[in-house]
């Protein structure tokens, strides 16, 4: 059985409780903080509207019944990420509850809370000095608005969570409420075998690595109970490079933070209005949009499964439908770009830097107009993404246009030669540069499809 705590940074501009920046402006380390953020003695913390109007999207898309009341506590604990001794959270009441996510099976994984906290410091372990010397405090994060999205323990397998979790980033991208670039999900993994005790993988940073520590955990754990023996219950933490978990701790309960009601905010009440209106505000999700693409651009029911699978990859597929076909946009984005994103390893969204969007829409002209084929296209379009080559160079370099026959190229020659009855008497009198100039007429009258060579080769034969 597998439950998550999922956590993810909300794309606001300043923090949960203060006006400091999430993203300042220099990296200065304890450079965007306040005495809100540190805690100083008399500080007063207000909520952040937009991180709350993120947080009741969510809640509503993830199919949550909204708490209409509700208040933030204080989880008290002592460690150097957390100035205050404490974390505003909200415990009792959660913003919403009992949602849900449907994974392809049709099987339901239901979400018992989904609840805004704020995050606590970095700290920094300097490498390279002894293990045992200092560790350094970031407090620039401290305050920074997350959002946590906890599941019942309703997955059987690492594979269903992993599942779970790409529905999950699918529909906060969809959102537009989660930072991408400066957060990536984090989650702490529940997994027990039925009828045992469950450990708690804390903080896996990421989707596969989620997938990684469930797999390796669900095998200890599984092999424990096969020898016969006990599953104590407790903290384990994942380690990246050997994709093992290891003893933290003695896993704590919940009760053990002696939750506190947070006196310093007021008890929050929202109208119906509000939460309408936000319901109102939500995007169009994935499955509408899938249904819509197919229907719009007659491409087909499993293409536009895959292109709505990111919010990325169908706005790339929108922009590149409108400058060339959804046939040819369809080829490129479904066919050619996933590839490339899949052999690289990586999410489609993570190679979003790598694209010139331009660049690429000059390739889908090339291919549309039947003057590359799709071999050029792809060797093209590899070129610019995995080394950043402009992808028209990459054609004319490696000569992938499509030539013309040689028996067209040899009349436009021809055609161009009777035209300019005076550059070919030059020629024939040994002039080199009306060469230069009769190959470049019938590049032009070519359109660019006849090779150079090619030309010049039929020139000087037929000028002999
Ligand atoms: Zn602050």
């Amino acid at each position: 059985m597998i439950g998550l705590e999922c956590h993810v940074q909300l794309d606001t501009y300043s923090k949960l409780f203060c006006s400091c920046p999430t993203k300042p402006e220099t990296e200065e380390p304890n450079s965007a903080c306040c005495e809100i953020c540190l805690g100083m003695p008399g500080s007063k913390p207000v909520l952040n509207k937009k991180a709350l109007d993120y947080a009741l999207k969510v809640a509503l898309a993830l199919n949550c019944k909204i708490n209409e009341k509700f208040f933030f506590s204080r989880k008290t604990y002592f460690y150097p990420d957390m100035s205050k001794n404490f974390q505003i959270t909200q415990y009792e009441i959660p913003i919403g509850s009992q949602g849900f996510i449907e994974l392809s099976s049709g099987k339901k994984i239901c979400i018992r809370r989904v609840h805004l906290e704020e995050d606590p410091a970095a700290l920094v372990h300097e490498s390279g000095l002894l293990s045992s010397s200092y560790c350094l405090v970031n407090y620039n994060r401290s305050g920074i608005p997350l959002i946590e999205i906890v599941t019942e323990p309703d997955m059987a397998s690492p594979q269903e969570a992993r599942e779970f979790l790409d529905q999950l980033t699918m529909i906060l991208s969809y959102l537009d409420v989660f930072d991408f670039e400066n957060g990536t999900l984090k989650a702490d993994c529940n997994l027990s075998v039925v009828g045992n005790e469950r450990a708690e993988i804390k903080n896996v940073t990421g989707k596969r690595n989620v997938e990684k520590a469930l797999e390796f955990e669900a095998k200890r754990q599984l092999e424990l109970v096969k020898q016969g023996k006990q599953i104590v219950r407790e903290t384990r933490g994942f380690d990246e490079k050997n994709l093992s978990t290891k003893s933290l701790r003695k896993k704590e309960t919940e009760e053990d933070y002696g939750y506190i009601f947070e006196g310093d905010l007021v008890a929050f009440e929202l109208t119906k209005k509000k939460i309408d209106a936000i319901r109102k505000s939500l995007p169009e999700l994935h499955s509408d949009k899938a249904k819509r693409l197919a229907k719009e651009f007659g491409i087909s029911e499993y293409d536009a499964k895959v292109i709505s699978g990111s919010k990325f990859l169908s706005d790339l597929f929108e922009e590149f439908a409108k400058a060339s076909s959804a046939k040819t946009a369809n080829f490129f984005v479904s066919g050619v770009f996933v590839s490339i994103a899949h052999y690289e390893n990586k999410e489609p969204e993570e190679m979003a830097p790598r694209l010139n969007v331009s660049q690429l829409k000059e390739l889908l002209a090339l291919f549309e107009q039947n003057r590359i084929n799709e071999k050029a296209l792809k060797e093209a379009a590899i070129a610019h993404i995995t080394k950043g080559k402009n992808p028209l160079d990459f054609i004319k370099e490696n000569c992938l246009f499509k030539e013309a026959s040689s028996g067209e190229v040899e009349k436009i020659v021809e055609k161009v030669l009777s035209a300019n009855p005076k550059a070919v008497a030059d020629l024939k009198a040994g002039n080199e540069k009306s060469l230069n100039f009769l190959v470049g007429l019938a590049m032009r009258e070519s359109k660019g499809k006849a090779e150079p060579r090619e030309i010049k080769r039929i020139i000087e034969e037929k000028t002999k």
